[in-house]
């Protein structure tokens, strides 16, 4: 039973399964919904299509079982949500905040290339704008049709200047029709009701751009904590890219052993003591959680 209005959730991309570093993630969203004695939920983010392994959501989740850790409420797929993030995307078009957009990636590299003579910025492409005066207004009724990706207009003047210069226009909705990772996490975000987002630091810099999106759309604004990567030996982001191998502890003292391992990169000194099963395990690990925080957390 919940104790206080804390909600969290972990929200892996099926695009292969649970490696070490997810792991660590999912324990530390769990861990700090717990230790607040809050709700937390799971919810499979398979917009993606093309980036989706058929079957890999619920492996993922036999992987979270056996260590612990199941949704407080039934599992959420964004491939099911289709209709709330067109709402909200029709919400910022109608604020005027949207715009289509039919360049391509080669395209806006020559034209940053043209601005800046030939040198393209260390950050990546920051989209110029060029489409922001010259697609025609679309009518709502049509949103859904067009063939061009939408990107949102960002204000120029404003507390939000370093998000234009640092990110620019950004996409919403892909010119495939799917919908931006941007748009459907603020989106569902807010639908489940989420208080606290716990997950890699490789997202850090996304968070202005979900706050942006919360602060246009009337969305509540969510507490974000980041925690380190877990590296490969290459010190590379372990990841599907990278090889990084599921994991599928053969036997209970293995799933002790990940758990073990994957508190430790949090920081979790778990005391010593006989601990032989993955519940005890995971109650010694949220009395260990409440006044330590992961070793150089990122919070927002
Ligand atoms: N689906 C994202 C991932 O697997 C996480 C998104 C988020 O937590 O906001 O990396």
């Amino acid at each position: 039973m919940s104790k206080s209005n804390y909600r969290g959730r972990f929200a892996p991309t099926p695009s292969g399964l649970l490696h070490a570093g997810s792991l660590a993630t999912a324990l530390a969203s769990w861990l700090d919904a717990k230790a607040a004695r809050g709700i937390w939920l799971i919810r499979i983010e398979d917009i993606d299509l093309p980036r989706v392994v058929t079957g890999a959501d619920q492996a993922i989740l036999q992987q979270l079982a056996l260590f612990g850790m199941t949704s407080d409420e039934p599992v959420v797929f964004q491939s099911q949500r289709q209709n709330s993030y067109k709402e909200q995307l029709e919400k910022l078009h109608l604020q005027g905040l949207t715009y289509p957009c039919n360049c391509s990636r080669k395209e806006i590299t020559h034209h940053i290339q043209r601005q800046n003579g030939s040198n393209l910025p260390t950050q990546g492409l920051i989209y110029p704008g060029t489409c922001r005066t010259i697609t025609p207004w679309i009518d709502p009724s049509e949103l859904n049709h067009c063939r061009l990706a939408i990107r949102v207009r960002l204000p120029r003047d404003d507390q939000h200047q370093l998000l234009r210069q640092t990110v620019g226009d950004f996409v919403v909705r892909r010119a495939d029709q799917i919908i931006s990772y941007q748009l459907a996490v603020v989106t569902d975000d807010a639908q489940q009701g989420i208080t606290h987002v716990v997950r890699g630091a490789d997202l850090l810099d996304n968070v202005a751009r979900q706050v942006w999106l919360q602060q246009v759309l009337h969305l509540p604004v969510v507490n974000y904590l980041h925690i380190p990567l877990v590296l490969s030996p290459q010190s590379e982001k372990l990841s599907k890219q990278t090889m990084a191998p599921a994991i599928w502890p053969p036997n209970p003292l293995a799933t002790l052993q990940f758990l073990y391992s994957a508190a430790s990169h949090l920081g979790i000194q778990i005391p010593n003591r006989n601990i032989q099963t993955v519940p005890e395990w995971l109650q010694s690990a949220i009395l260990a959680w409440p006044d330590r925080q992961p070793p150089c957390a990122i919070t927002f």
